[in-house]
């Protein structure tokens, strides 16, 4: 072993720039470019251990990465529903899977993976290379049909309108067959029957409304056993939660737990999301290089209007939602207390 360092597996975000493509918008069927903050999360995601070990007759998957599985927390509108469909794309067809590290000369070929698009991506000596998972599995999981619909209408375009279509041949309205026999399909609380398959991926989506109550959080321990099992992983996608509701996201942010890893970007705590100017620097923080001025899809003024819309009848929605902020409840700016205080006396008056 030269190296224990963990390194990325750097073919997987280069095969999702070259395959698949912009779902909807303007720009509909052009590559999809990966944003920064979503290079540094599938970085991370595909961060594999420096002492991984290649055999390929019993090949390591899950614990061949640094993480068991990623939490990426961020605000509405930054592109969750497009970046989760990339990765479902990726660990449906594409390099998702530690294939032992490159020597000279190395390759990853689509020619050898059933696509004909003649792609070839050529490995630095020493870098970990990746190949498919032979049978993906693949349950895109939110609490409700129209969370899951989010994700699935972005895939449905990124897989029809460009080169996917090749490797993909048909869509369907419920569920995709894969090559080898595999699939993607969508699951809620609802489909608590189908939820004990064997899978080998779990985007689990807006995990801030994952509670005991809706009895998401017995969900996501299912995908979590049902994961290990297979050696696959999750990835985590939420706005920030209600810290009153001990959602699944707030579990996983605040466990010691050193294999989950969690990227939330936030604006300093002394910014005032009240106040306009300060509301306008936390949204240049929390919405990165998605800002138009920056190259990306989302136009400041736009935010700011529907911010100071919620704002006037859900403060803490607005700020959790719009400044990637962790507020309590509805009334953010009131003292915890003072606020079930104020709340009973409202209940008391309707
Ligand atoms: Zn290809």
């Amino acid at each position: 072993m030269e190296t224990t360092e963990p390194q990325p597996l750097t073919v997987a975000p280069a095969w999702i720039e070259r395959h698949c493509v912009v779902p909807d918008g303007f720009r509909k069927g052009d590559p999809f470019r990966l944003y920064g903050y979503q290079l540094r999360y599938l970085g991370a995601f595909y961060s594999v251990r420096g002492d991984a070990r290649w055999d390929p007759d019993d090949p390591v998957l899950a614990p061949a990465f640094v993480y068991r599985r990623g939490l990426l927390v961020g605000p509405q509108k930054l592109g969750k529903g497009p970046h989760t469909a990339a990765h479902i794309c990726l660990e449906g067809v594409g390099p998702a899977l530690f294939a032992g590290w490159a020597g000279k000369d190395d390759g990853y070929a689509c020619a050898d993976h059933g696509c004909p698009c003649g792609w070839e991506f050529g490995y630095e000596p020493g870098e970990p290379m990746g190949m498919l998972w032979p049978t993906p599995l693949i349950q895109i999981t939110a609490v409700s049909e129209e969370q899951t619909d989010n994700i699935y209408d972005a895939l449905r375009p990124m897989i029809e309108e460009g080169r996917l279509s090749d490797l993909i041949r048909r869509t369907g309205e419920d569920f995709i067959r894969l090559p080898g026999g595999g699939r993607i399909d969508t699951v809620t609380s609802s489909a608590q029957s189908r939820l004990g398959q064997r899978i080998t991926f779990a985007p689990q989506d807006e995990l801030g409304l994952w509670t005991p109550t809706n009895k998401m959080t017995k969900v996501a321990d299912i995908q979590y056993r049902g994961l290990a099992g297979m050696g696959g992983r999750a990835s985590l996608t939420t706005n920030p939660w209600d810290p009153a509701e001990n959602s699944v996201a707030q579990q996983q942010y605040e466990s010691s737990a050193t294999d989950v890893y969690r990227q939330f970007t936030q604006a300093p705590r002394h910014l005032s999301y009240r106040n306009k100017q300060e509301r306008r620097k936390i949204h240049r923080v929390v919405y990165e290089d998605a800002l138009r001025d920056r190259g990306g899809h989302i136009d400041l003024d736009g935010i700011e209007a529907e911010a100071a819309d919620l704002l006037e009848r859900d403060p803490g929605q607005a700020e959790r939602f719009f400044g990637n902020r962790i507020v309590r409840g509805i009334g953010a700016w009131l003292p915890d207390g003072l606020w079930d205080a104020a709340e009973a006396a409202v209940e008391g008056v309707a």
